[in-house]
């Protein structure tokens, strides 16, 4: 079975971790110092602080950049619950807005309509590593005065008219999950231009103090350890040809594979395919899924529910393109260590499956 996702790791990082344990120092300290340098040259030269999730990374800048009860923040609901839990966490509400089906991300007609007194923020998710169209949320944002922020979970190195994701907004947050395009075991980025959020950040991370025992603020425990930050620095030196690997085997099935709905990439965008998602347009894409597993070929449903559906959201909002994306969506092995003989099997899987059922 090849399986819908498999994170690469090995013997550097091992050594890695190992240099770690055996200097006796695991909390964060110079290695989570290391990391956010290094992860800085991928975002512009922006501040990079480290937490411990991309869930903490999205709650603490939330906070930071001052987001709050009676703030609207504006999020797609075709995206992991996360995205919308760290706009509820804080208080605020998020507003779902509808997305583009070719490119899966926030509608920019769709942001500006949804826009009212109480709009603070805008909030694209990258999702499954294609940019959100950032020239024009961007320009939203400017003309109605809004914080831009960004989801880039799932986006590492991505980019749109030559800028990074993560070098846009207010804040942008990254997750090193195992699943992702590169991993620190668990583990998250918060990316900021702002000398001042990026203050916040530290020490929301860290009790709310920034001197020892001098708290400032309330705060949380969201630090990285000095284990994990290790594992992202290995990780962060073959994010690259990583990324190289994934767009190449994204060719070879955009090339190759008839009968669905291959992803389109939006003109200036830099796609970095975390995912690989297809739309299964002229049947049930569960059975299409299900005809793939019998042929050896696993894939993946991101995300069967909207997030405005779930039971811990519960809003009735009128979003028909997210309802299609999430019953046409179907997530294809694409991670870099596929062999050439496993990319044709998961073609001629592919090809089968859309024939028998035509
Ligand atoms: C993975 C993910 C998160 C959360 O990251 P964790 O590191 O798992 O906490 C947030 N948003 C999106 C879109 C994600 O895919």
């Amino acid at each position: 079975m090849i399986p819908a996702a498999k994170p690469e790791i090995g013997e550097d990082e091992r050594a890695a971790v190992d240099r770690v344990i055996l200097s006796g120092m695991l909390a964060q300290g110079p290695e989570v110092a290391a990391f956010e340098q290094e992860f800085s040259k991928f975002v512009a030269g922006r501040h990079s602080i480290a937490v411990n999730s991309g869930t903490s990374a999205l709650h603490m800048f939330m906070i930071a950049v001052g987001i709050g009860p009676g703030d609207e923040v504006i999020v797609p609901s075709f995206s992991f619950a996360a995205t919308a839990n760290a706009v509820g966490l804080v208080g605020a509400t998020p507003v779902f807005v509808d997305i583009e089906l070719d490119h899966f991300c926030l509608d920019p007609a769709a942001v500006e309509a949804a826009i009212t007194p109480r709009t603070k923020a805008i909030m694209p998710v990258h999702l499954y590593g294609h940019p959100a169209n950032m020239r024009e949320l961007s320009a939203i944002a400017k003309k109605h005065n809004l914080l831009l922020l960004e989801d880039a979970a799932q986006a590492h190195l991505a980019s749109f008219d030559g800028i990074p994701v993560g070098a846009w907004g207010e804040a942008a947050a990254f997750s090193f999950y195992p699943t992702k395009n590169m991993t620190s075991g668990e583990g998250g980025m918060v990316t900021t231009p702002s000398a001042s959020v990026d203050r916040m950040v530290r020490v929301l991370r860290n009790q709310g103090m920034e001197r020892r025992y001098e708290n400032e603020v309330i705060g949380f425990n969201t630090r990285m350890t000095d284990i994990h930050a290790a594992i992202g620095r290995v990780q962060l030196t073959k994010i690259e040809a990583w990324t190289a690997k994934r767009q190449q085997n994204a060719a070879f099935f955009d090339a190759n594979i008839k009968g669905v709905v291959t992803p389109p990439v939006a003109e200036g965008a830099v796609h970095v395919y975390h995912q690989y998602t297809i739309r299964v347009v002229d049947q049930d894409r569960d059975a299409f899924a299900k005809a793939l597993a019998d042929k050896g070929v696993g894939s993946g449903v991101y995300y069967p529910t909207p997030i405005h559906r779930l039971p811990s959201f519960q809003l009735d909002v009128d979003l028909p393109v997210t309802e299609t994306a999430a019953a046409q969506a179907l997530s294809l092995p694409v991670y870099p260590s596929l062999s050439q003989g496993e990319l044709e099997t998961i073609v001629e899987a592919v090809n089968a499956v859309a024939k028998a059922g035509a």
